[in-house]
């Protein structure tokens, strides 16, 4: 994990060294002080045609391969082309990058729980293999800032889903004091899920910081039900 250096007040974005090395892509996970203004107007990112999700807790991916009309319905975008930057919103939820480095491909997706129990990050993978050639060999994976398995608690309603779903359900905690409670992993079953579909260890990183006990994310846990949401992006530039 690398930090941006902050000499313009608090850090905005947060980056993985895998892919920032690569002159090819542009991405970020943004912290709280990271607004959709400074996308705009930032020499780097300013030149990018912006892509946003209407986003629903689906496991809906959507290739982009024109100029935005309006905002999509979905939970996931996959692109090839240059010049294009994909927005994922998320407080809590688990942002995940993906890049496949030789053939310059790249996605977003947005994993809350009940994408993650739809199986959403895998889907995206199928989609970048059938639809792009991508092979796991050549994918990374990255995934952001969410609420870690300390302070996720859920009902017994997304323990039932993931089970019916076939989830692993290795990544739920039972609540020792309250019953019918659980915490869930959600980056452990996200990982859990990459592995399955061919990604080794190595090529899935973690930036693990939790966004409900560190003040410098968003969190909808934490804050309550407004509208904040942080911003999580990569783009393709050649
Ligand atoms: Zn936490």
């Amino acid at each position: 994990m690398e930090r941006m250096m902050c000499l313009n007040g608090p850090e905005k974005i947060i980056q993985v060294p895998q892919l920032k090395k690569r002159p090819f892509i542009v991405h970020g996970f943004g912290t709280r002080y990271l607004k959709k203004e400074f996308l705009n107007t930032s020499p780097v990112y300013k030149k990018f045609n912006k892509f946003y999700l209407d986003q629903k807790h689906s496991n809906i991916i959507h290739c982009i391969d024109g100029k935005a009309h309006e905002e999509l319905k979905g939970d996931g975008m996959i692109t090839d082309m240059p010049d294009t930057l994909l927005v994922i919103k998320t407080a809590d939820c688990l942002p995940v990058l993906l890049a496949d480095t030789d053939s310059k491909v790249i996605g977003a997706v947005h994993c809350g729980w009940r994408g993650s129990g739809l199986r959403i990050l895998q889907k995206a993978l199928i989609v970048m293999k059938e639809k792009y050639s991508c092979q796991p060999s050549s994918l990374i994976a990255a995934m952001g800032p969410c609420i870690c398995s300390k302070c996720y608690e859920v009902g017994e309603d997304v323990y039932h889903f993931f089970k019916e779903m076939n989830i692993p359900l290795c990544v739920f905690k039972k609540h020792t004091d309250r019953r019918k409670k659980y915490f869930l992993d959600l980056r452990k079953t996200n990982q859990l899920q990459l592995q399955e579909i061919g990604l080794g260890k190595n090529k899935i990183l973690n930036v693990g910081k939790c966004t409900c006990s560190d003040e410098m994310f968003l969190s909808y846990r934490r804050d309550g039900k407004n509208n904040a949401r942080m911003l999580s992006f990569i783009g393709l530039s050649f």
